[in-house]
């Protein structure tokens, strides 16, 4: 028998657990771990309320919990109620899917003023993470910057462009609902420091702030390169470039928002009297390599709330080694060290799809499978020993059942339009478990 722990719940967690399972048959019992007693981690914490075909996923998560060799071990803090060394003594490899849940920072003057947050803060609270649940953005003020131009920036941009009814079918949070509607946010400036042709958004995503009830999106028609020079594109990027031209070609509408694209400007910081008030940014033009380069000339966008959306990083685990660069977990194809693994985020930065997941959890399960084949045994106590060190330590974790009882309070909680009201502090999802 061979004993694995997987660190994280979210979709590389599981994809990973599903390769296991598949390459060990009965031969291996598998933990996931989570430091949250809910599961899927992106899935539902990172992923846009109101994308819930992404977000429905988790039903083929779902079935990888029901094996009979998987086992969901959550309200368990890995490096905190668990050591990473307690994990190497108690399973054959420790594969960590933790994510990348911390934002990367702008690291200009100003970003620690009262209104700037990252986006990380911002979609856990809209999301009803439990880190994020209390951070109650500004949203008194008349204009919201968000810097990046990736699909986060699309997601923010959208989730406070959109109204209560646009929000029918979603699984908003009740608290970020009431506060988007009494928002005074009319416009959002979306920041790139590069042009049209380097965004980092998808189609899809892209073409969808075409269509909003209250919020109409505008680009500046000499921001754009040669129409001829799209051709160059590779097809996704020349689709959402074709939105953005559409964009700036259209008759607007008069809507009560806007969402402005504001290219070739480069952050340099954030003024305000105690709390942010203006972004203030430098004209960058584009080099030979393709980089935004500053132009000397610098003016502001008014703010009284930016979000950054430029991408996120694993944190650190004591007895993990740590890519700085990077921001993620030191490795080699997935290998960081004798008995240790990570998949996903925790691999490889925060880039691609959830499905792009997929093929690092099933590339890492071979590597496990060749490193200790099916139908060795390592010795290790696994799931059993776990337990017993939790309960010395008084750790009361939560299995898929108790996942099972939350996911049906939240369900039966629902407003009448949602598929669920998410149950947003630990306190409470404790409660209703009576632990
Ligand atoms: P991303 O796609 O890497 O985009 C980050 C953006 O931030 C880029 O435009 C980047 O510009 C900009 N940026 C980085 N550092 C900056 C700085 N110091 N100042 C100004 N701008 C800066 O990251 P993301 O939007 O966080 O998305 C993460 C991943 O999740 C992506 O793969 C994304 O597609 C995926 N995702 C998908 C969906 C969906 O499919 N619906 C939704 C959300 C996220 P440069 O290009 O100039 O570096």
């Amino acid at each position: 028998m061979r004993h694995f722990a997987i660190v994280g719940s979210g979709p590389a967690g599981f994809y990973t657990a599903e390769a296991l399972v598949k390459a060990y048959g009965d031969a291996a019992r598998i933990d996931i771990i989570d430091k949250l007693p809910v599961p899927y981690g992106l899935i539902r914490f990172g992923v846009a309320p109101d994308h819930q075909s992404i977000k429905a996923v988790s039903k083929r998560y779902e079935k990888v919990a029901d094996e009979a060799q998987v086992r969901f071990v959550g309200n368990v803090a890995v490096g905190d109620a668990v050591s990473v060394a307690d994990l190497r003594d108690l399973y054959d490899a420790v594969i960590f899917a933790t994510g990348a849940p911390h934002d990367r920072t702008l690291g200009i003057e100003g970003e620690h003023l009262p209104g700037v947050i990252g986006s990380a803060a911002f979609v856990g609270w809209y999301n009803g993470h439990p880190d994020f649940a209390d951070i109650d953005p500004p949203l008194d003020g008349a204009a919201a910057a968000i810097i990046g131009n990736g699909n986060v920036a699309l997601d923010c941009a959208r989730i406070l462009s959109k109204t209560r009814e646009e929000f029918a079918g979603s699984d908003i949070v009740a608290h970020a609902l009431d506060a988007l509607e009494a928002s005074n946010i009319r416009t959002i400036t979306i920041v790139g420091r590069r042009g049209p042709h380097q965004i980092a958004m998808t189609p899809k995503e892209l073409g969808e702030l075409g269509h909003l009830s209250a919020a109409e999106p505008y680009v500046d028609v000499p921001d754009f390169p040669d129409a001829s020079a799209d051709e160059a594109l590779d097809p996704g990027q020349r689709k959402s470039v074709t939105h953005l031209r559409d964009f700036a070609a259209r008759a607007h509408d008069p809507k009560p928002k806007s969402v402005r694209f504001d290219f070739f400007a480069r952050p340099v910081r954030i003024e305000g009297d105690g709390r942010a008030e203006r972004l203030v940014v430098e004209r960058t033009a584009l080099n030979e390599e393709g980089q935004g380069v500053g132009t000397g000339e610098h003016y502001a966008i008014p703010a009284s709330l930016v979000i950054s959306c430029i991408g996120y990083q694993t944190p650190r685990i004591e007895g993990v080694p740590y890519d700085d660069k990077g921001g993620r977990f030191a490795n080699k194809d997935g290998r960081i060290d004798d008995q240790l693994y990570c998949v996903g985020w925790a691999r490889r930065g925060p880039s691609g799809t959830i499905g792009t997941n997929r093929p690092d959890g099933y590339d890492v399960a071979e590597q496990v499978s060749a490193a200790m084949p099916p139908g060795t045994d390592g010795g290790k106590a696994g799931g059993t020993g776990l337990d017993q060190r939790l309960s010395a330590a008084a750790v009361r974790s939560t299995d898929f059942d108790d996942w099972r009882r939350i996911e049906q309070a939240e369900e039966a909680a629902a407003r009448p339009d949602a598929p669920r009201e998410k149950i947003v502090r630990h306190a409470d999802w404790l409660k209703l478990l009576g632990h």
